[in-house]
């Protein structure tokens, strides 16, 4: 069986070139940690750079979808359900073998994306919307040059402060919500 996800037959070998390197550190989240094969779908996922670099999600947990910006900004807004999404935030690690429907999986971990996550995530939009720098959401103050740029500052105060309420004990989610909360490409 792939001691991956122990469903299907391991048909090529886990480690070198069909699958993960030798280095590689979360054995413990596969189903068989000693295993030496893996199915296809999982050496195929392992195998392939830009899942590890960009979001994707899925509904299966084996076949995995680019998600666009847009698709990040509509789906994250609400809580998650039928599908898992990947937010690799540094972009070193493997993301998808630990997300779980209903979770957004990240560089360390998964969490389950339930109301809380998907009102911060707006709250995110809508800040940077009004002009917050990326880096300016991650830091524990409102940046003076950010709240200066605002076109209505008292409600871009008001919003920080939920902001900070709902994330400032989860760098996590900050992270997640911001690295997602990119916009929209211009249309070419
Ligand atoms: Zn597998």
């Amino acid at each position: 069986m792939c001691a991956c996800c122990g469903t299907r037959p391991g048909v090529v070998a886990a480690f070198g070139p069909t699958g993960v390197s030798t280095g590689f550190t979360d054995l413990h989240l596969w189903a068989d940690p000693h295993g030496t094969s893996l199915c296809e779908p999982c050496a195929a996922n392992y195998r392939n750079p830009v899942l590890r670099q960009e979001p994707h999600w899925t509904a299966d947990r084996v076949t995995w979808h680019p998600a666009d910006r847009a698709w990040l900004r509509a789906t994250l807004a609400a809580p998650l359900d039928r599908v898992g999404v990947t937010i690799p935030v540094r972009r070193r690690k493997h993301v998808w073998h630990h997300t779980q429907l209903g979770a957004v999986g990240y560089d360390d971990g998964t969490i389950t994306w339930g109301d809380t996550e998907a009102a911060a995530y707006r709250l995110c939009v809508t800040l940077r919307a009004a002009g917050l720098s990326e880096a300016g959401l991650t830091e524990p103050d409102l940046r003076f040059t950010d709240l200066r740029a605002a076109v209505d500052r008292a409600t871009v105060l008001d919003l920080w402060q939920q902001w900070r309420a709902t994330t400032a004990n989860r760098l996590d989610l900050q992270q997640i919500a911001v690295r997602a909360s990119r916009p929209p490409l211009e249309a070419p």
